[in-house]
């Protein structure tokens, strides 16, 4: 009997909008899906760690990983090369196994075209107001930093309607449930 092929689960949003708090915590209540380790060019942050987070890489080595079409999809995002492997995601999926990416919005409708199968969750801010309330409040990036972060926001947000589901952050806990619940369906109940 041939394998049933593991899912791949996209999820998108703009910077601030609770994307990385959503997918750790998916990943904790769903040990059978995997964490997809992209590649990138930027500096490791202190609570990060190579191969688990992202391999992090030079742009030298980032641009020979494009010239041997290693990548499922790449983009450039806030002035870093950001990209999915393909031998990561084929090695998991050809063997029943499921994988979460947790990728910019062009990167995620990349997915798409390549793998139709693929399911594109996108995780929106109640607002734009909202979203801006929340990046400037974070004091996480500087002015310069901020201002492409609200820039990029727009335009992800233009595109959320091109994904299967969008789940609203208004309030973590009950956008953590609402996206576990999504998760269950399509991982043990085949919806898509
Ligand atoms: P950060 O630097 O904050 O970890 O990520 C910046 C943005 O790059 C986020 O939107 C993140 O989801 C996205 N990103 C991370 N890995 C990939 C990837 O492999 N491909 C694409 N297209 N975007 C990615």
């Amino acid at each position: 009997m041939e394998l049933k092929k593991g899912v791949i689960l996209a999820f998108s949003a703009p910077s601030g909008a609770g994307k990385t708090t959503i997918v750790r915590s998916i990943l904790a209540e769903f040990p059978e899906l995997l964490f997809s380790v992209s590649a990138t060019t930027r500096k490791k942050r202190h609570n990060e760690k190579n191969g688990v987070d992202y391999f992090f890489i030079t742009e030298d080595e980032f641009k020979n990983k494009i010239d041997h079409n290693e990548f499922v999809e790449w983009e450039k995002v806030y002035d870093y090369y950001y990209g999915t492997l393909k031998s990561y995601i084929n090695d998991n999926i050809n063997n029943g196994k499921s994988v979460i990416l947790e990728i910019d919005v062009k990167g995620a409708l990349e997915v798409k075209n390549i793998y139709p199968e693929a399911v594109l969750i996108f995780i929106t801010p109640p607002s734009f107001d909202e979203l801006v309330k929340r990046l400037t409040n974070r004091q996480t990036e500087d002015e310069d930093d901020l201002k492409k972060r609200i820039e990029r926001a727009k335009m992800e947000l233009s595109l959320k309607n091109k994904f299967d589901y969008v789940i609203e952050n208004n309030e973590l806990d009950k956008a953590v449930s609402d996206a576990k619940s999504l998760i269950e369906k399509i991982i043990h109940k085949g919806e898509r």
